[in-house]
């Protein structure tokens, strides 16, 4: 069964919108370009972050690689070290891995057909669609969150967006503005930005208010519902930072599948059931690293989330003891200097204890 109802004024819906994108839409760098590399970096950026922390990434990125063939040809580490901050690496070692397809596959040009596109790594269906409507005018739709909510909320979806991915598609191809895919995608996008926001939408100024079916039955923040996901697993880790005579900081570099991988980190792990903070950190260097190591004070705890987990890291100043470090459960591991620290890419949450040591301050 169609969940979406049929009784949409879709013409009326394109004018409104595209009225309103020309009086109110957002003046953005990547929409003052037609180059589809900087189009895909931007839309690969924007995925799970906002366009403000996303800006000056964006320009770093392209002055560091302009072109998709220096990208190809980047170190994985100098592209990690550019992306660092912004989370989510996969996107980062999927763009590198993508740019180096294209110019073995597509002689360094991004592919302007769909299929093409799709063969990338780190491009699903909304992205090919948000990178070929703004860099070809081509008319094919997109649905990523904003889009959804937006969606949902025009036509008072009963069901959680995940549950209905068909017949959102469909409305969001039947929407779409056929001669002008380019303006109606962004402005889709700067509505869901903007104004249909997670939070208090501002249904008094939406182009869309007369044609939404959740702001006439009052249900705007009731809908999209909600997908009923389980609380975020918590974790407990235990994580180093150990010292060695010289003053040098022992750093690890993850294995490249997984979560961050390629990035460095402060070695540690999981505290298991029953375990203390100390008795975890010296099992742990143990297990990874094969050192022993003396538990020293603590420098700080600190929160950080991910899309799936949460986790609390309890970070201690350790001393090296003996033994020679190996890269048992990691692909690489360094002693470097604390001024040396900034010269490799390290997830946020290790950004933290870097500043710290900096600082001296937790
Ligand atoms: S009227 Fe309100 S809920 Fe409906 S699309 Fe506009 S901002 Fe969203």
């Amino acid at each position: 069964m169609n969940p979406l109802p049929s009784s949409l004024n879709l013409k009326a819906l394109r004018r409104d919108l595209l009225s309103w994108y020309r009086a109110s839409g957002r003046t953005l760098p990547w929409r003052q370009t037609q180059d589809p590399y900087a189009i895909w970096v931007s839309e690969i950026m924007l995925q799970q972050t906002q366009v403000k922390t996303v800006m000056p990434y964006y320009e770093r990125w392209l002055q560091a690689f302009p072109t998709i063939a220096d990208l190809a040809a980047a170190d994985q580490q100098q592209v990690l070290k550019v992306w660092q901050g912004l989370g989510y690496y996969a996107r980062a070692r999927n763009l590198h891995r993508a740019a180096q397809a294209i110019v073995q596959e597509f002689k360094g040009e991004f592919p302007v057909n769909l299929s093409d596109v799709l063969s990338l790594p780190g491009i699903g269906r909304t992205t090919a669609g948000g990178i070929l409507s703004a860099a070809f005018n081509q008319p094919l739709p997109i649905l990523d969150g904003n889009v959804k909510r937006v969606l949902a909320r025009l036509t008072a979806l009963t069901l959680p967006p995940s549950k209905a991915l068909n017949a959102l598609w469909q409305l969001s191809t039947e929407l779409l503005d056929s001669q002008n895919p380019h303006d109606f995608n962004q402005a889709l996008m700067d509505l869901g930005a903007t104004v249909c926001t997670p939070k208090n939408p501002s249904c008094p100024i939406c182009p869309w208010q007369s044609h939404c079916q959740a702001f006439h039955l009052n249900q705007q923040t009731q809908i999209p519902m909600s997908e009923n996901r389980s609380p975020l697993a918590h974790k407990q880790i235990g994580v180093a930072v150990i010292w060695n005579q010289e003053r040098q900081i022992l750093i690890d570099r993850r294995r490249q599948e997984g979560l961050l991988g390629g990035l460095w980190e402060f070695p540690g792990g999981k505290i298991e059931p029953g375990e203390t903070v100390e008795d975890c950190i010296k099992r742990e260097i143990r297990e990874e690293l094969g050192i022993e190591i003396a538990v020293g004070d603590r420098l700080m705890t600190l929160d950080h989330a991910y899309t799936h987990f949460r986790v609390t890291l309890n970070v201690h100043h350790c001393q090296y003891l003996s033994g020679e470090p190996q890269a048992i459960e990691c692909d690489e591991v360094r002693w470097v200097t604390l001024a040396e620290l900034d010269q490799f890419p390290f997830p946020a949450a290790n950004v933290q204890i870097i500043e710290a040591l900096k600082t001296g301050q937790p």
